[in-house]
């Protein structure tokens, strides 16, 4: 059972993030492509790249730090709109945990809220609208809720949350992002974005196990 993620621990978990994110690269195109311009997959393992890298580069032994360097490599390597909301979840992570030695549950829980306010606020997203934000509003309802303090359940639980809201994407008309522009030809398929969060909350859980 992990309790708390240390340095290594959150750098490790953050590596797989960026690899599975890579490796997911066609998928998320693919879904992009059906109601988007299908360069989701192709920005986001730029970002991810980039991050990687940067990641590695980092000599601080501070989680924030840490958390910044990987949020700042993403919003550079990644183009599209996605690069800076994707990479805010971890520079805004950074900000909400700074001054901590490890993270637990609580710091967890801090961290996505934070994500979260800061993805509305920068996107302008709400509920609905059939973005990256479907995904995060029940990710942190699921992570408000829970009273795990086992890291890799509280993770499960918030990537459970995140996918049944990518599975509601799939009933909405968007509201931002370029399939607005599709209105109800949108209706039937699932968010890319929201795919994206859900498969980077999985990946911290598996990590955590
Ligand atoms: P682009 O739309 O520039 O091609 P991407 O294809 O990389 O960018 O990303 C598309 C995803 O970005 C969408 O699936 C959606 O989840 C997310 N997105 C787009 N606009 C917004 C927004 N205003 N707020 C939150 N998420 C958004
Ligand atoms: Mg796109």
């Amino acid at each position: 059972m992990t309790d708390t993620l240390n340095h290594t621990a959150l750098k490790n978990a953050l590596e797989e993030v960026g690899k599975t994110i890579i490796a997911r690269k066609e998928e998320l195109c693919r879904l992009d492509s059906l109601i988007g311009d299908g360069d989701h997959g192709v920005g986001m393992s730029h970002g991810f790249e980039s991050a990687l890298k940067k990641l590695s580069q980092e000599q601080s032994e501070e989680i924030d730090k840490l958390m910044r360097s990987f949020g700042m490599g993403v919003i550079s390597g990644a183009g599209g709109a996605s690069g800076p909301l994707f990479g805010g979840l971890f520079t805004e992570g950074a900000k909400a945990v700074k001054g901590r030695p490890s993270l637990d549950a609580q710091a967890i829980k801090q961290w996505w809220k934070s994500a979260l306010e800061a993805t509305m606020k920068r996107g302008g997203a709400k509920l609905g609208d059939k973005t990256m934000v479907d995904a995060l509003i029940p990710a942190v309802e699921a992570l408000e809720t829970s009273k795990e303090t086992d890291l890799a359940l509280l993770f499960q639980a918030a990537a459970k949350g995140a996918w049944e809201g990518v599975e509601k994407t799939k009933q909405y008309v968007a509201g931002q992002g370029r399939s607005r522009y599709l209105g109800e030809r949108a209706i039937g398929h699932q968010d890319a974005g929201a795919t994206s969060v859900a498969i980077i909350l999985d990946t911290l859980a598996k990590a955590c196990a």
